[in-house]
């Protein structure tokens, strides 16, 4: 057997949104910003898939990076809802076992997608929300953090042209920014995790998409492993991770067709946004249907590619 057949087979893709970002009109420091951010959260993915560690260990610390850097809409830099507040929403899940954990509406956990994991491995449930799911973080010693620590000012200012045009679709609410990662490790398991803020001006404890398990996140050894961004009320009603995911195990559909139907059903739908996809072969990819996506991609044989216009 040679080296190369010895070396580790892995594949991680990351997303940090989706959104009208276009060439020449993102502010460079969400340009470079952005690109940093991403570049970050997959070396901290690949450095464990390298080592030969697992898909779950290296979703979460691709996404932890991505929370606690204020450019995304997740954990640090996270949008606010009508109140004024900050609710995050994440969840995990493992392929190998389809164990799986969510949380909604966390308020005071410095990295939702680590609360997520928590449930998932130290509790009979799959989903906790609110106060309770703060709770729980402190009840297992994860890290907490005042509200205050969450704010960003170019958050604040969103907020505040949401609320001068109460009016305007529902849709522009959608800022760029929920994080997602994918992966495959040497082990031949696959793992999703999500993380977001939701949307900018949420009422009423408003949910989307990202921490329903089978909506924003999904994944199957049988198949592969899915996390979305977007219009979440859209990809809550179509199923979007778990369909992709059971396109590919039942139909015996490509991740690349699969993801492209759905993202053509969203856009029928009047929905908008974006998936990643990584198989349990190992190909991974993308698909969306705004002007860009923050998306990056390594593998064991490939370098790090990051994009974030649909151009490129
Ligand atoms: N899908 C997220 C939500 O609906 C938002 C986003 O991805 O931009 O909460």
């Amino acid at each position: 057997m040679t080296a190369a057949a010895d070396a580790p087979r892995w594949t991680i893709v990351i997303h940090g949104g989706s959104g009208s970002m276009r060439r020449g009109h993102l502010p460079d420091d969400y340009d470079a910003g952005g690109r940093a951010g991403l570049k970050a959260a997959l070396d901290a993915g690949t450095a464990i898939l390298a080592g030969g560690g697992t898909a779950l260990d290296a979703v979460e610390a691709a996404i932890r990076v991505l929370e606690d850097d204020p450019h995304f809409n997740a954990g640090r830099g996270s949008v606010f809802t009508a109140e004024g507040r900050i609710e995050c929403d994440a969840a995990i899940m493992d392929g190998a076992t389809r164990n799986a954990g969510a949380v909604a509406g966390v308020r005071t956990t410095r990295n939702p997608i680590t609360l997520a994991r928590a449930v998932m491995d130290q509790s009979h449930h799959v989903f906790l929300a609110g106060t309770g799911a703060d709770g729980f973080a402190r009840a297992h010693d994860i890290e907490a953090a005042d509200p205050a620590w969450f704010e960003t000012a170019e958050r604040r200012r969103q907020l505040d042209e949401i609320l001068a045009n109460p009016d305007a679709p529902f849709d522009s609410a959608m800022k760029y920014g929920t994080v997602g990662a994918v992966a495959l490790d040497s082990h031949g398991h696959v793992a999703a995790a999500t993380s977001t803020g939701g949307l900018t001006g949420k009422k009423w404890g408003r949910v989307g998409d990202s921490p329903l398990i089978g909506a924003g996140t999904y994944a199957d050894d049988r198949a592969c492993a899915v996390s979305c961004t977007g219009s979440g009320e859209m990809f809550i009603r179509l199923g979007v991770a778990h369909e992709i995911t059971a396109r590919v195990r039942l139909a015996g559909e490509s991740i690349e067709d699969a993801a492209d139907e759905l993202i053509a059903e969203l856009t029928e739908m009047g929905g908008k946004g974006g998936v990643i996809v990584v198989s349990a072969d190992g190909s991974g990819g993308w698909a969306f249907n705004t002007p860009g996506m923050y998306r990056a991609i390594a593998t064991h044989d490939s370098p790090p590619e990051i994009a974030i216009y649909s151009d490129e």
